[in-house]
């Protein structure tokens, strides 16, 4: 049985043919869909992105290493920090809501395909100016690629960060001091179209997929822009037209916590995403200021992980691998979160941690 449904955009392939996999999960042999967002999506959570064109039901393939998910020729420091690629800024877009705490950017930039990078890889900005501290250019800060190896326009020339604006708020002042704002993010949410970047990377092979086992579970945590890595694998999995896409078999289950839910980063991708494809894709969120625990605390990412800790340990067990990314100071919660589960369960938490962290399912890029 072969549905495809045009401008709309979801185009799923489902094979019948496939008897040995009892789930419909496994039965859907290739998917791949577009999100529509529609004009009135856009106005009621104050998004704007670009509608994602009809062209991602094409095969993609150009950008593949053969077999697809061989990384023996990851692209890594292509561009070094003396001789950085000069790119140039396509879109800078807010997609935070008016109560979001801080503002956050979806940033689209174009790289002339001279920057070839993997899901889960990051890219290094070098932010034009001289250092008063050091009385030296400007160091480079890392970004989490937020689009898969072929960029939201598919053709394998941009790449899209999601930046958040660092401020610094005066505890005497009692309000923000602009002279102490955070350089980088600031001149890359300020930047407009046509901007030139000084670009270097990509950088890490931490946060790659396990695409070698397309049978593998993956748990993504994230709080905030650590969304980033997740949208690019996110995309390829379930947007993209890839062998990839079309090989994926396990259940990937996204965990976002942010402050609220004008904060909530690229949610409605992800809710139809799990619409779409309810048996293959997850999502929970924790919103620190509008929901509670259930000690009556605030809702954190670390109160999800322990509500659904018997589920991530099972994963776990059959050889899930999980990703952490985001703000340094989600680690120590979801670690003693993950902590109280293993005991729950009579299971030796420093034993269990070795052994994911030894089986290579344990994945951690946080700043
Ligand atoms: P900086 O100028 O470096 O300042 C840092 C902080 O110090 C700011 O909060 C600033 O307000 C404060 N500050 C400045 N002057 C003073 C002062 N005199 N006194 C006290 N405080 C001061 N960030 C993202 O937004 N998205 C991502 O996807 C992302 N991915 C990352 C991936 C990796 C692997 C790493 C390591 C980091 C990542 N980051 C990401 C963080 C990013 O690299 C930067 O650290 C961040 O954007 C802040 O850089 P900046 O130049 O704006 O701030």
């Amino acid at each position: 049985l072969n549905v495809v449904l045009a401008v709309g955009f979801v185009a799923c392939v489902l094979s019948t043919s496939d008897r040995t996999l009892g789930s419909a999960v496994s039965r859907v042999r290739n998917t791949h869909m577009v999100i529509p967002v529609t004009p009135s999506m856009r106005v009621k959570t104050g998004i704007r992105r670009a509608p994602i064109s009809p062209k991602s039901t094409a095969k993609l393939d150009f950008l593949e290493a053969k077999p697809y998910y061989d990384k023996s020729t990851i692209p890594v420091n292509t561009h070094k920090n003396k001789a950085p690629l000069t790119a140039k800024v396509v879109s800078v877009e807010r997609i935070v809501g008016p109560k979001a705490t801080g503002e956050t950017c979806n940033i689209v930039i174009d790289h002339e395909g001279k920057m070839p990078y993997w899901e889960g890889q990051s890219a290094g900005v070098i932010p034009p100016g001289i250092d008063p501290k050091r009385n030296k250019p400007y160091g480079v800060r890392l970004y989490s690629i937020a689009s898969t190896r072929y960029g939201d326009d598919f053709t394998g020339k941009t790449m899209t960060l999601c930046v958040r604006r660092a401020t610094y708020w005066d505890p005497e002042l009692g309000k923000e001091d602009p002279a102490k704002k955070g350089v980088c993010s600031n001149y890359l949410c300020d930047a407009k179209p046509g901007t030139e970047l000084a670009l270097t990377g990509p950088a890490g092979k931490v946060m790659l997929m396990p695409e070698e086992k397309p049978e593998t579970p993956i748990i993504m945590l994230a709080t905030g822009t650590g969304i980033a890595p997740y949208r690019g694998f996110l995309r390829r999995l379930f947007v993209e037209n890839t062998e990839a896409a079309e090989k994926f078999k396990g259940l990937a289950w996204l965990f976002l916590g942010v402050a609220n839910s004008d904060a909530l980063l690229y949610d409605e991708d992800w809710k139809a995403m799990q619409e779409k494809y309810p048996e293959k894709f997850r999502y929970d969120v924790a919103l620190s200021r509008e929901q509670k625990n259930k000690s009556g605390g605030k809702m954190y990412i670390q109160d999800k992980v322990e509500e659904y800790g018997k589920e991530v340990f099972e994963l776990m067990n059959l050889g899930a691998h999980i990703y952490f990314c985001g703000l340094k100071g989600m680690m120590p919660g979801v670690l003693g979160a993950m902590e109280s589960v293993a005991k729950s369960q009579g299971v030796n938490w420093e034993e269990t941690l070795q052994k994911w962290k030894k089986a290579g399912q344990w994945h951690v890029e946080v700043y």
